[in-house]
C-alpha cells in the first residue's frame, strides 16, 4: 500500500502496491468475485483470490467516496478482469506518489484502484460487489482520519496509519 503512517499529509490510494503484512489474511471467498458500477456499464470479475480486506478511513477515501471510509479488497496481480469503459482519477500524494482510482465513464461510480493488468495487483471497493457478503474485513487503516460518526465493527486490527 502507499500511505506512510508517519507523514501527516500522507494519502492512501490502496491501488497500486501490494500489502506486505500487517494484518491477518481475510477469509477467502469461494465464489467468483463479480461486481460493477451503478449503471451496469462497467463490470468486473476477479476470480476467488483476495489478499487483505478492510476499511480505509483516510481523508482521500472520504472525499472520493462521499463517505467516512472505503471498504477495500486487495486482489493479487492478474485477478481483475474489467469490461466496459472507465475513467482514471489520478491524485498525486504529498510525497509524489500517485493514487489511481477508476470510475465508470457513464455513472461515475468508483469501482476499482490500480490500472488493469498492472503488476502490483488491484483494489476493489466493496460496495460494488454483486454479493456484498464476500467482504470480510480484517483491519481498519488510517484511523487517525476517521470521523466520530463512523462506527467500525469489533475485532478489526486497527492502524492509525498504514500497516508496516
Ligand atoms: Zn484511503
Ligand atoms: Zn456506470
Amino acid at each position: 500500500m502507499q500511505c506512510s503512517p508517519s507523514a501527516s499529509l500522507a494519502k492512501c490510494s490502496l491501488s497500486t502496491s501490494p500489502v506486505n503484512g500487517g494484518g491477518k489474511e481475510s477469509a477467502m471467498p469461494h465464489v467468483n468475485i463479480t461486481g460493477g458500477c451503478l449503471c451496469g456499464a462497467l463490470r468486473y470479475e476477479a476470480g476467488t483470490q483476495t489478499t487483505v480486506m478492510g476499511y480505509c478511513c483516510c481523508d482521500d477515501c472520504q472525499k472520493v467516496s462521499g463517505s467516512g471510509f472505503i471498504p477495500f479488497i486487495r486482489l493479487p496481480p492478474g485477478a481483475l478482469k474489467v469490461s466496459g469503459e472507465y475513467r482514471l482519477n489520478l491524485k498525486q500524494q504529498a510525497d509524489g506518489r500517485n493514487s489511481d482510482r477508476y470510475h465508470c465513464v457513464k455513472c461515475a461510480s468508483l469501482v476499482f484502484g490500480g490500472a488493469p493488468g498492472n503488476p502490483n495487483g488491484n483494489t476493489l471497493y466493496a460496495g460494488t460487489l454483486d454479493d456484498t457478503a464476500i467482504f470480510q474485513p480484517a483491519m481498519a487503516i488510517m484511523t487517525k482520519f476517521k470521523p466520530d460518526w463512523v462506527l467500525l465493527p469489533d475485532g478489526l486490527k486497527m492502524f492509525e496509519g498504514m500497516p508496516q
